[in-house]
């Protein structure tokens, strides 16, 4: 048999084995199940299109030059251009990176827009970096990856450490190299002076409470006077926090790098918020009480809210959950197995391609208010990404009671068989 045989060099599927895209390709192949994909159509689906690996080299402050790892991985482009964030994180590699980019895909189908799914990133402490250093790194790593991206090819957006400002300096590298002319289109999450959308910065909170709303809905709770535990206080965590608290929760705990925080009559969050600027972290919050990342899993509320990293409740800690529902502001918080032994003891799992999925509506009407070089007010775009959202939301948990089967899985037969009848239509290039 000749060694270019598919499959007989393990190591040259090392980046498929990570345990994210793993966990998504056992709710993968459950919810194929399910709905009797095509067989065809669920191994092309297992598998991400392109996989491409940049070394980036850097111009330190002392004068160094240090070289960093980079990934783009484009996994499915059926629907639509590629689309996903980019990932600043010392834990990056591509194993990680093929996992999100899976989930970027699964996400994209299942809210119903026109775009394909992709995720980029560097492995980085971007803490460690000064503001040079940043954009040099960001510069050069959009210029290493500039010949796979573009408005109607693959566009970027923020994720863990990574902002607006680091979107503009994607935006105006892209532009140059293009010959000099305003490339808005090629990059979302951009500062609004720049053709970023109003209302996109706060976008991914906001969909994390939406969904809340309606999951406390559907399981006769409600928003005011809930008890809310939020664990990462980022970009989507301090926004989950401060929508939650404005509608009546007490969030009564919340969690950085830096460590929790507790008060079980609720945080102050506006408070919160502005102690963070003062001192880069939740730590040493004025009447709180200390508590680590992993007891803030642990802690009695109604619902808990895990808007930080990958992997938080595995088989080790999810006997131990007490919320009665779970809201992945994160992507893939919560492993497969975990999804199980929770729902066994009466939970309810938003997943993260509905949960967290407000980030990329923006992003979308971002990228189409670019096109159209016309820009819509803030309330328009809450609205209009509470319609979308939601209506996934709904859609999937029709089909969960339809089957009988947990919200993780119908989500995810939602998004396959989008896909599928996409991918059917499209046919195999060449036949
Ligand atoms: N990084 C975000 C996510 O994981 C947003 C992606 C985007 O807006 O393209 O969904």
């Amino acid at each position: 048999m000749s060694q270019h045989q598919n499959n007989l060099n393990p190591d040259s599927e090392a980046h498929l084995n990570g345990p994210l895209f793993q966990n998504a390709l056992t709710t993968f192949d459950e919810a194929a199940k399910i709905i009797n994909c095509d067989p065809n159509v669920a191994a092309r689906l297992r598998k991400p299109r392109r996989s491409l690996t940049v070394s980036i080299p850097v111009r330190m402050d002392d004068y160094s030059v240090k070289v960093f790892t980079g990934y783009r991985v484009q996994y499915n482009s059926t629907l639509g251009p590629y689309k996903g964030g980019i990932r600043f994180h010392q834990n990056v590699d591509l194993p990680e990176v093929v996992g999100l980019a899976a989930l970027m895909t699964f996400k994209n189908s299942v809210l119903g827009l026109p775009l394909g799914g992709a995720k980029g990133g560097v492995c980085v402490d971007p803490t460690r970096l000064s503001r040079t250093e940043k954009q040099n790194l960001t510069r050069r790593y959009t210029s290493e990856i500039s010949a796979f991206v573009g408005p109607t090819k693959d566009i970027p957006a923020p994720d863990v450490g990574t902002d607006p400002q680091t979107m503009a300096w994607f935006m105006d590298t892209y532009s140059q190299e293009q010959g000099g002319y305003a490339q808005p289109g090629v990059v979302t999450g951009k500062p609004v002076e720049i053709g970023g959308s109003l209302g996109r910065n706060h976008a991914t909170g906001l969909g994390v409470i939406y969904v809340c709303e309606r999951a406390m809905e559907v399981n006769q709770m409600q928003m005011a006077g809930a008890r809310i535990a939020i664990q990462g206080f980022g970009n989507v965590g301090s926004f989950a926090a401060k929508f939650a608290h404005e509608r009546g929760a007490r969030v009564v705990a919340v969690s950085d790098v830096t460590g929790g925080i507790f008060n079980g009559d609720g945080l102050n969050i506006p408070e919160v918020i502005e102690h963070v600027k003062q001192n880069k972290g939740v730590k040493g919050f004025p009447g709180s009480q200390t508590m680590t990342n992993e007891e803030l899993l642990e802690v009695e509320c109604d619902a808990l809210l895990p808007c930080a990293l990958e992997g938080q409740i595995d088989t080790h800690n999810a006997e131990r959950i007490k919320a009665k529902i779970i809201i992945e502001g994160a992507n893939g918080p919560v492993t497969n197995l975990a999804t199980k032994i929770l729902v066994a003891n009466g939970k309810f799992i938003a997943p993260d391609t509905i949960a967290n999925g407000g980030g990329v509506i923006v992003s979308y009407f971002e990228w189409v208010q670019d096109i159209m070089s016309f820009f819509w007010e803030e309330a328009d775009v809450d609205a209009k990404l509470k319609g979308i959202i939601l209506k996934a939301f709904d859609n999937v948990y029709k089909f969960k009671l339809e089957k009988n089967i947990d919200m993780r899985t119908a989500a995810m037969a939602a998004s396959i068989s989008r896909l599928e009848k996409a991918m059917l239509l499209r046919g195999l290039y060449p036949r």
